[in-house]
């Protein structure tokens, strides 16, 4: 049986069935991470032999008992590495679990192994890691999209049943719909960051990488929550998921921002999600035109709010509490200096070079405080666009995924990220669902996205389009 291929709730009915047992998964993926991962390279590790202790213990009662989960190599798992897939974390062990990692062992799951991204999560190819680059299950030559390139490309390979990715500014949704999985960015403050490497602390959230909605609302109910070893993480309830899923899009209100349907935005991609809305209409949504008119300054305002954050963050990076110390160092300046040149790749340099001119004190009104006041503006044209709609309809990116190497210069890179940064800037929910394939198949991702804590009615909209097409069970063929 290929017990790999399936999602977590038809694992969970076998298991309660006593059909199958948690080893039982665990050998299917192994055996498929053996046989594919070769050309994939979504994984850093694998923990196959831990994995199976896990399984052996696991407690099928509980929410997510037996199933084997993917985790980025940027979030904290105790006396395991968290490279971060760079250099300069290459050999430094976590003393402690982040609070999602925590949770999904509470709740029973299996943790598999640890995926490949850029590295400090600062990318969207998976091509800056130190470690070599991830492969678009779809087409190899391609990239899977990043910074979560690997969680994304182990899902959509059917190598892990779920992943765990973070997202700064796309780095779950671009993934996702480069890969055709389901991947979803909470709101900000609903899931802890406790344990996630912070790259920019105001934007960073961590969320699931899923085959299916419903799958993505199962891992939701597991790592959402009030934690008190995080200041930015919020007290508020936490709903079941998977209880709205059913409510039916009749009379859901769908806002299409006139922004996001821009020159240059790929032409497959743009019929695709053209005929997901009217999917939508035909099934007895509303569509409603809604403006988020400071769209065109989201990727300056990110790259101004998020390299200053980097700078400060990554400060704490200099060989002598975290990774590894250069041995060329002649003094402790000289050591700091040296450890990060020869342990930082060349995006991450970029990132805090950058970081530290838009905040130091000749610049910092034009640049930092200006960007933040420019960001104010962003969340009220979402707070403003929610008061006629109940979720906002987007491509997630504007083409599909590209040919690894094909992006050089880094400002193509960023514009990659048009539809997914405002999302992030603005601290609402967003979830990438495939809609579609190219001509050259390769997978086209649909975004949506709710207002502050309205995860349900998200997950609601996105369950019912996928309820409605069988794109999500279009396999790669590996
Ligand atoms: N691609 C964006 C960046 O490079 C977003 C990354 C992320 O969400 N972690 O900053």
């Amino acid at each position: 049986m290929s017990l790999h291929t399936l999602t977590i709730k038809e694992l969970r009915n076998k298991l309660t069935a006593k059909e199958i047992s948690p080893k039982d998964i665990v050998e299917s993926l192994v055996k498929r991470i053996d046989s594919v991962d070769g050309k994939i390279k979504g994984y850093l590790r694998v923990n196959a032999k831990d994995a199976f202790a896990q399984a052996e213990k696991a407690d099928i009662s509980k929410p997510l008992g037996g199933i084997p989960i993917a985790i980025k190599d940027n979030i904290a798992v105790s006396d395991e590495g968290c490279t971060c897939s760079s250099k300069l974390l290459e050999n430094y062990v976590s003393p402690y679990d982040a609070t999602v990692i925590r949770k999904l062992k509470e709740a029973g799951a299996v943790l598999l192994g640890r995926t490949n991204l850029d590295e400090f999560a600062m990318g969207s190819s998976t091509e800056n890691s130190a470690f070599g680059r991830t492969h678009n299950p779809w087409n190899l030559d391609c990239i899977p999209g990043g910074s979560s390139g690997g969680s994304a490309a182990v899902v959509a390979a059917d190598e892990a049943i779920a992943a765990l990715g973070t997202d700064t500014g796309g780095s779950i949704r671009q993934p996702a719909a480069l890969c055709g999985c389901v991947g979803l960015k909470p709101t900000y403050g609903r899931v802890s960051r406790y344990g996630a490497v912070a790259f920019a602390s105001s934007l960073d959230q961590i969320g699931p990488f899923t085959k299916t909605v419903e799958d993505s609302a199962l891992v939701m109910n597991v790592i959402s929550g009030y934690d008190q070893m995080e200041n930015t993480s919020r007290p508020v309830d936490v709903p079941d998921f998977t209880k709205s899923l059913n409510a039916g899009i009749k009379g859901l209100r769908i806002g299409i921002p006139k922004e996001y349907f821009i020159d240059g935005m790929d032409k497959e991609v743009q019929t695709a999600v053209k005929k997901a809305i009217d999917w939508y209409a035909a099934n007895g949504a509303e569509i409603i035109d809604v403006s988020l008119p400071n769209t065109e300054h989201a990727i300056s305002v990110y790259y101004i709010v998020a390299t200053a954050e980097a700078s400060a963050n990554l400060a704490r990076f200099d060989g002598v509490r975290y990774g590894r110390r250069s041995p060329d160092g002649t003094d402790s300046i000289n050591s700091y200096s040296k450890t990060r040149e020869q342990g930082f790749g060349s995006e991450v340099k970029r990132r805090i070079i950058l970081g530290t001119y838009v905040l130091s004190s000749g610049y910092y009104d034009a640049y930092y405080n200006r960007a933040q006041k420019v960001r104010q503006l962003l969340r009220r044209d979402f707070t403003e666009a929610f008061k006629k709609c109940d979720v906002i309809l987007t491509p997630t990116s504007p083409t599909a995924a590209f040919k690894a190497g094909e992006k050089s210069d880094p400002l193509s890179m960023y514009l990659a990220d048009i539809f997914t940064i405002a999302v992030n800037l603005a601290e609402v929910c967003g979830i990438s669902i495939p809609c579609g394939f190219t001509s050259t198949n390769l997978p086209i991702g649909l975004q949506l996205i709710g207002s502050h804590f309205d995860e349900p009615r998200l997950l609601l909209a996105a369950h019912g389009y996928e309820q409605g097409h069988d794109w999500f069970k279009k396999k790669p063929s590996l």
